[in-house]
C-alpha cells in the first residue's frame, strides 16, 4: 500500500526515483509526486493517476537535484487528487514530507496549528507533519533532523515517512513505526524505499529500519545515522544483504504479473517444501519453528490470524491441521480479533499469516497475543518484514515477491507451509498411523505435478471465463475443503473482474441465497470428488432446477458431474486434503481471464493495495 522512494547522493535524484515508484506501482495507489531538494530550494510536482501522469506533468520542469522524495498515494484522508497527493511542505514551504499510513491525532494537531497562523492546503493528515516539524524547528531552534523526531513523539498513529528540508539539503530524513521502510546503501549514495524491490538494482547492502527508529542520511557518510524516535539515542545499523533475484521482478514474456505468477506455481509451491519435506521418509523439518516445536506439538489450541486471501489459506489450515495432527484450530479475521476482547490464554498459538508480513490489522493481532502472553508465530513470504521480525518463530513461504496484487502464488504456498505444520505436528503427536503419513507426505510431494497438469485447463478456463464476463453476480459453492476453496475463487473475481462474487458453503444455499437463484445467476461449484461429493451435486441440482446456470470444477474422468453442469473444467485427482491445490488454479485462471476480456487493470486493480498497511 502506497510507496516511498527517496534518495541522497552524487547522481540526479529524479529518474531514479521515478524508476523507484514505478517498481512499487504494483503495490497499488492512486496518486504520484516528487519532491526535489539541494541548491535550487525544494520543487514539488504531484498529480492525480499513475507515475506516467506524473512524468508527462513535469515534462520541460526543473528536476535537477541529487536529493528527493517521492510517493504513490494510496488515499485514506482526502480524496485523491493533485492537492491531496504528496509530498506535502511545511507552511513555509521549506520541508516537504511523503507519508505511509494514518495519523491518528492529525486533526488536534491541525486545529492547534491554525489558531496559530497555519494555513493548510490539503484534507491530508500528513500535511500536518511537515507543518509539525516546522513548527518544532522554529520554537524549539533544533536544526532540522532533530525537529523531525521531536515532530514524530506527539505523532499518534502509524507510519512511515521520509523528508528533505531546503535549509539542510544534503540530508534525508525517514522514520518508521508500523509501515515498513528499507534503506539501501550504496557508493556515496542512499536509496530508501517501501520494500526492497527498487533498491536491488542499485545495491544489495540494506537496513530494514526498526520500528520506532529514524535514519538521518547524509550524502557522503558511510553509514546512516539510526537513532530511536523516542529518545534520540544512536545505534549502528544492521546492514544486510538483499535475498531475492531481479529477474522475479520482471514478467518474463506474460502479459500480466498476475499470470506469470498463476504459471509459476508449480514451482513456487516446490520452493515451499524444498529441504523440509522427505517424501521418502515422510519426515518435515521447519528449522523457523524448531525452537518451539516441543511446545507446539503439545498445544491444546491454535489460533490462526489473517486478512483476505490468507485468511481463507488460514481455514485450510484448519481442515488440514485439525484432520491430520489432531489439534483444534480456530482461525480469525485479524481486524475482528484485535477489537472483539479474545480470551487468550497464557501459552496460546498464535499464527498470523500474510504474504507481505506488513498486514497492519494481523500485526496489530499478534501484539495483542502477545501482550496476553500468548506464542506468536508468523506465516510471511516478505523476508525481513515485520511480522516475520516480531514473532518468535515462523515459516516463511519462498514464493519469491509477488507483484500482481490480487494474491495467487502466494495462497498456495501458506497452504504449502501449513500442510507442512500439519504433517510435522502429526508425526510428533502420532495423530496417524505411520503408513498414512507417509502417504500423506508422497502426495504432497506430488502438489506441484498436479498443479502443472491443473494449469493446462488454460484453454477451459478462458472460455468459461466469457461467459462469465457477460455476468453481474456469480456464487462460488463448496463443501469441505472446498468451501475455503469457494470463497478464494470468489476474492479473485471480484478483486480483478469487480463483478459482484460471493463464495458460499453449499450446504448453506437452501437456507437464504438460493431465493436468488433464476436463470440470470450463476453458480460455479467447486465439486471434484470428495467425501462430501454426493452433497454437492445435490447442491447442483437444486440450482438446475431453479434454472441457474451451473460451472463446475470436476475431478477428471467424472463424466456424471460434468454432464450436470452447463460448462465445466476438468482438474487432476489427488488425495482429497489436496484438493484445494488443484481446485484453486482454473478459479484463479478465470478470474484472470475475466479481468483481461473486460479490459481491467488486472495487476493493479482499482482501491486495492498490494500489502496493506493501514488498518
Ligand atoms: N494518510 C495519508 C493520505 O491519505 C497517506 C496515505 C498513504 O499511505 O498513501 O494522504
Amino acid at each position: 500500500m502506497c510507496g516511498i522512494v527517496g534518495y541522497v547522493g552524487k547522481q540526479e535524484a529524479y529518474p531514479l526515483i521515478i524508476g523507484g515508484l514505478r517498481r512499487l506501482e504494483y503495490r497499488g495507489y492512486d496518486s504520484a509526486g516528487v519532491a526535489l531538494g539541494g541548491e535550487k530550494g525544494l520543487r514539488v510536482y504531484k498529480r492525480r493517476g499513475k507515475v506516467d501522469d506524473l512524468e508527462t506533468f513535469v515534462e520541460k520542469k526543473d528536476v535537477t537535484g541529487t536529493i528527493g522524495i517521492g510517493h504513490t498515494r494510496w488515499a485514506t484522508h482526502g480524496v485523491p487528487d493533485d492537492r491531496n497527493a504528496h509530498p506535502h511542505l511545511s507552511h513555509d514551504a521549506s520541508i516537504a514530507v511523503v507519508h505511509n499510513g494514518i495519523i491518528e491525532n492529525f486533526r488536534i494537531l491541525k486545529t492547534d496549528m491554525e489558531s496559530r497562523g497555519h494555513t493548510f492546503l490539503s484534507d491530508t493528515d500528513t500535511e500536518v507533519v511537515a507543518h509539525l516539524i516546522e513548527d518544532v524547528r522554529n520554537a524549539a531552534g533544533v536544526p532540522f533532523p532533530e525537529a523531525v523526531r521531536l515532530a514524530l513523539k506527539e505523532v499518534v498513529g502509524a507510519y512511515a515517512i521520509a523528508a528533505i528540508s531546503a535549509d539542510d539539503p544534503d540530508t534525508l530524513v525517514v522514520a518508521r513505526k508500523g509501515s515498513p521502510l528499507v534503506i539501501g546503501i550504496g557508493e556515496d549514495e542512499y536509496l530508501v524505499a517501501s520494500d526492497a524491490s527498487p533498491i536491488a538494482e542499485h545495491t544489495r547492502r540494506v537496513v530494514y529500519l526498526d520500528d520506532g527508529d529514524m535514519a538521518v542520511i547524509r550524502c557522503g557518510a558511510e553509514n546512516p545515522e539510526i537513532m530511536a524516535i523516542d529518545d534520540g539515542v544512536s545505534h549502528s545499523p544492521a546492514i544486510r544483504e538483499i535475498e531475492f533475484k531481479l529477474e522475479s521482478l520482471a514478467k518474463e514474456g506474460y502479459s500480466h504479473f498476475m499470470e506469470k505468477e498463476i504459471f509459476e506455481q508449480p514451482k513456487t509451491i516446490r520452493d515451499s517444501m524444498r529441504g523440509r519435506l522427505n517424501p521418502k521418509t515422510g519426515e518435515v523439518k521447519l528449522g523457523g519453528l524448531s525452537d518451539y516445536f516441543n511446545k507446539l506439538a503439545e498445544a491444546e489450541r491454535i489460533v490462526i490470524v489473517a486478512c483476505g486471501t490468507s485468511f481463507y489459506a488460514g481455514i485450510l489450515g484448519e481442515y488440514l491441521i485439525e484432520r491430520i495432527a489432531g489439534v483444534h484450530v480456530e482461525v480469525e479475521y485479524a481486524s475482528e480479533y484485535r477489537y472483539r476482547h479474545p480470551l487468550i490464554r497464557k501459552g496460546d498459538f498464535v499464527f498470523a499469516i500474510s504474504q507481505s508480513g506488513e498486514t497492519a490489522d494481523t500485526l496489530a493481532a499478534i501484539r495483542l497475543a502477545k501482550e496476553a502472553g500468548a506464542y506468536a508465530f508468523g506465516i510471511c513470504n516478505v523476508v525481513g518484514s515485520s511480522i516475520a521480525r516480531e514473532t518468535v518463530a515462523g515459516v516463511y513461504t519462498h514464493a519469491g515477491p509477488e507483484i500482481g496484487v490480487a494474491s495467487t502464488k502466494a495462497f498456495t504456498a501458506q497452504v504449502t507451509v501449513l500442510s507442512l505444520i500439519a504433517l510435522a505436528l502429526a508425526r510428533r503427536r502420532r495423530s496417524l498411523p505411520e503408513a498414512e503419513l507417509l502417504r500423506l507426505a508422497k502426495e504432497l510431494d506430488s502438489v506441484p505435478d498436479k498443479v502443472a497438469a491443473a494449469l493446462e485447463t488454460r484453454s477451459a478456463c478462458r472460455e468459461l471465463a466469457e461467459d462469465i464476463s457477460q455476468l453481474r453476480d456469480v456464487y462460488y459453492l463448496g463443501r469441505g475443503v472446498c468451501y475455503p476453496v469457494a470463497l478464494e475463487g470468489a476474492l479473485k473475481l471480484k478483486e480483478v473482474s469487480y463483478i459482484h462474487a460471493e463464495g458460499y458453503p453449499a450446504g448453506e444455499m437452501k437456507h437464504g441465497p438460493i431465493a436468488l437463484i433464476d436463470e440470470n445467476m450463476a453458480v460455479v461449484t467447486v465439486a471434484p470428488l470428495t467425501e462430501v461429493h454426493d452433497k454437492i451435486l445435490g447442491s447442483i441440482q437444486e440450482v438446475k432446477a431453479r434454472k441457474g446456470k451451473v460451472y463446475a470444477i470436476v475431478t477428471e474422468g467424472d463424466t456424471e458431474t460434468a454432464a450436470l453442469a452447463d460448462r465445466s473444467v476438468a482438474i487432476p485427482q489427488i488425495d482429497e486434503l489436496f484438493v484445494p491445490f488443484v481446485a484453486v488454479i482454473p478459479l484463479q485462471l478465470i478470474s484472470y481471464f475475466v479481468a483481461v476480456l473486460l479490459g481491467r487493470d488486472v495487476d493493479r486493480p482499482r482501491n486495492l493495495a498490494k500489502s496493506v498497511t493501514v488498518e
